[in-house]
């Protein structure tokens, strides 16, 4: 068989890009040469349907250990007693939760994606808006940040079968204890989706969900700098059966109904080779190496927020406690859309985004989501921000100057020359 010249040179092109441009999508981050060296390995030919010791396929001697140690390795990092690595992505974790917890018909309350919430919140294109019925929370107009006395009364007026908190573009602390009052007061199973800031929340530097949420889903791709996929987590209501009865009238384990959610409810055969990369960082996640980086990515956004307030940006709620900050351009006049047209011919990767209260489309959109995972990586850190901060600045000054955005793209491709993607042992950049 010959090789496929056409994939393989346009991924050398994504490879180029990757290296050359300046990656501030909030959502991404480099995955580590092992990482990577697992998620293309031989394990991709092999079926698992099950769990280590119950599948439902021979020759899965090596994959139930493989699978194994993935859980092992997440438990201790967020000290979980139950740990599920099979969600193909954050998306797929959210689904089998909602699948084990609740009904179709039920009603659920979650971040309104117009304020930083996700897809799977219950917004109406998703299935969490067509299958259950959606109500929402968002943030203050006054601050920008989350108002827990708001979003009781809401929980109160609604009563939701379920509560989720965690977003995809909100750049404050979550207070979990707060959640779990509210849970409290109206009898709700609590969810935290910690896909954005798992990383920071693995190595203590923002409040930990686990001793508070019934459930926690993540992704593991984000600021935990893994292969592309999702995580089911519980903690100190481990097995709680939140009065789930089977027809035969025996209690069901949480536990038994969140596995059973993602397979066979939700998914089929588990990606074996996705586990293997997930489990590789899990223990590059429990290093010492890993708190160092996931303090600098903190670091770098504070002084990043800084810098753009300092220049007059109008970033939403002031500034940031985590890995990200959302940027409302109105005051300068600039959409969304053309902020991130510009940037990307500058080779500096943005995504735009609606910020609270947005009179625009979610296609154009008042704002852009800007985060420290990947430069951070790559080895960036907070005097480099200024200077990023200076670019951005210009492009955004400059949106039809194509001159002046061929200019900034090759100060771009300068400061990023000098930062190899992986050190020499491939581990860590
Ligand atoms: N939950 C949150 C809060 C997210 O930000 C995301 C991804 O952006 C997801 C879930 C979904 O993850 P995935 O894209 O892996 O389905």
């Amino acid at each position: 068989m010959q090789k496929d010249t056409e994939i393989f040179d346009l991924i050398e092109q994504e490879r180029q890009r990757q290296t050359n441009g300046l990656e501030l999508i909030a959502s991404e981050n480099y995955a580590s040469e092992q990482v990577m060296a697992a998620a293309g390995s031989i394990l991709t030919n092999k079926y698992a349907e099950g769990y280590p010791g119950k599948r439902y396929y021979g020759g899965c001697e090596v994959v139930d250990q493989i699978e194994q140690i993935a859980i092992d390795r997440l438990k201790e990092l967020f000290n979980a007693e139950y740990a599920n690595v099979q969600p193909h992505s954050g998306s797929q974790a959210n689904t089998a939760v909602y699948h084990a917890c609740i009904k179709p018909g039920d009603k659920i309350l979650g971040f309104d994606l117009a304020h930083g919430g996700h897809l799977t919140h219950g917004s109406p294109v998703n299935f969490s808006g067509k299958i259950y019925k959606a109500t929402f929370y968002g943030v203050a107009r006054e601050t920008g940040m989350l108002n827990y006395e708001r979003i009781l009364e809401i929980a109160k007026k609604e009563r939701p079968q379920l509560i989720i908190s965690g977003a995809s573009a909100y750049s404050r602390e979550i207070d979990y204890s707060k959640f779990r009052t509210i849970a409290d007061e109206v009898g709700a199973i609590l969810l935290a989706d910690i896909s954005h800031p798992a990383g920071l929340i693995a190595k203590g530097l923002l409040a930990d969900p686990v001793p508070h949420c019934d459930i926690i889903t993540s992704t593991t791709h984000k600021t935990l700098r893994g292969p592309r996929g999702g995580i089911i987590l519980m903690g100190k209501n481990f097995d709680n059966p939140f009065g789930i009865t089977l027809k035969s009238g025996k209690l069901r384990k949480m536990s038994g109904l969140l596995d059973s959610g993602v397979f066979p409810g939700n998914q089929g055969g588990p990606l074996e080779h996705i586990i293997a990369a997930k489990a590789i960082a899990f223990k590059e996640a429990l290093s010492d190496e890993f708190m160092t980086y996931m303090k600098q990515v903190q670091a770098n956004a504070k002084a990043m927020a800084q810098a753009f307030v300092d220049r007059k940006y109008d970033v939403v709620s002031g500034g940031t406690d985590n890995h990200m900050m959302l940027i409302d351009l109105r005051s300068k006049n600039v959409t969304g859309k053309q902020a991130e047209e510009a940037l990307g011919k500058a080779e500096i990767t943005v995504n735009k985004n609606m910020v609270p209260f947005d009179e625009q489309s979610p296609f154009i959109t008042s704002g852009i989501r800007i985060g420290t995972a990947a430069i951070t990586t790559r080895g960036l850190k907070e005097e480099d921000m200024h200077h990023i901060v200076d670019l951005i600045d210009r492009a955004i000054m400059n949106v039809n100057q194509e001159a002046v955005l061929t200019e900034i793209k090759h100060e771009v491709h300068q400061m990023m020359e000098h930062l190899p993607l992986f050190d020499g042992d491939g581990v860590l950049a």
